[in-house]
């Protein structure tokens, strides 16, 4: 018999179709009787959710729902939103000894070893398990978890609440593990998206067909997911919604780079690639899709004098 109690904080464009794999998985996860509480800061998004979502209920606040969980998810912008959740949480004595605190959010890895650090002397286990494979991979239950964590106990139970949301689960190591593999990806998407960007640009500069740069760069060796997953969709369509904010990648970047600082590690086209999508988020802004860099890079390029 499943005895889990979830909670879920942050029902956003990721939360969200996660939230609703763990209520698919219903009663194989769930304890009897339990409705998945959700929390959002957004309260409109989390009542629509108890609303079109059978056995989910909008929970009044943070604290309600911490009391009525022993597993709680975290899917939030960042690591300090969800550090000053969590520890408000546990400032107010909502979380009791034996909780799970499964943050699936991309945080940076020495803030969530010091959380779990902080939550462990109360008894309580943080595991981090950022994703991968974005809004379609959510919705379909096949994201990719890199799951960190100190207590291999708190891993070994709340897998099968991991399971419900990932179809690739990996052990990464201790706490921050996942984290640091997650910015790590995310550093080599963003780095694939800009390099196919400026491909693009030169290549209609000479003179090619958009979409016949695309079509060759995915059946050769330049490929990757961005070449494949993003410009046909979202750029030269002009749709620009993949539903993953320019804001949230370039704090992807930001936190490989910083990863690098710290690590002693020479990483010269890390801050490259950073800058590239800094600049880009400051003028199309944080919440553009991430997709629309490119529009932003190439008006850049378009706009200066022709000499
Ligand atoms: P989002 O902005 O769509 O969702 C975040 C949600 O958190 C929003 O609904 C917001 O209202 C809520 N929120 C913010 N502060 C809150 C608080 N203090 N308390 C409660 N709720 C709060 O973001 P998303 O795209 O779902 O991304 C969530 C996380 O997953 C981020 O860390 C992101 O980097 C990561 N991620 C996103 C994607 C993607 O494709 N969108 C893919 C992999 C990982």
């Amino acid at each position: 018999m499943s005895d889990y109690q979830v909670g879920f904080i942050g029902i956003g464009n990721m939360g969200w179709p996660m939230a609703k794999n763990i209520l698919k998985a219903g009663g194989n996860i769930l304890k009897s009787g339990h409705k998945l509480a959700v929390f959002d800061l957004d309260k409109t998004r989390a009542a629509k959710f108890a609303q079109e979502e059978q056995n989910a209920v909008a929970a009044a606040g943070a604290a309600d729902l911490a009391k009525a969980s022993n597993v709680i998810i975290t899917m939030l912008p960042t690591g300090p939103i969800v550090r000053d959740v969590v520890e408000g949480l546990l400032a107010a004595g909502s979380l009791k000894p034996g909780t799970i605190v499964i943050d699936m959010s991309s945080s940076e890895p020495v803030g969530t070893k010091q959380l779990s650090d902080k939550l462990a002397k109360a008894g309580v286990a943080l595991i981090d398990a950022p994703v991968s494979g974005g809004v379609p991979g959510a919705q379909a239950g096949t994201l990719t978890l890199m799951v960190g964590g100190d207590d291999a106990a708190a891993i070994e139970r709340a897998w099968p609440v991991l399971q419900t949301m990932g179809a690739k689960l990996f052990r990464t190591g201790a706490s921050g593990s996942g984290d640091t593999m997650k910015a790590l990806n995310n550093y080599c998407a963003a780095a694939n998206f800009r390099a196919v960007s400026e491909a693009l640009a030169m290549g209609v500069k000479f003179g090619l067909d958009p979409n016949l740069v695309i079509d060759i760069l995915n059946v050769s060796t330049g490929r990757s997911f961005t070449s494949e997953g993003a410009f046909k969709g979202q750029v030269l369509s002009g749709k620009y919604a993949a539903g993953f904010a320019l804001g949230l990648l370039t704090k992807d970047v930001k936190i490989a780079s910083d990863l690098a600082g710290e690590l002693g590690v020479m990483a010269p086209m890390c801050s490259v690639v950073y800058n590239a999508f800094a600049h880009a988020r400051e003028g199309m802004g944080y919440s553009a899709d991430f997709t629309s860099a490119h529009k932003y890079w190439t008006r850049d390029i378009s706009d200066k004098p022709k000499s």
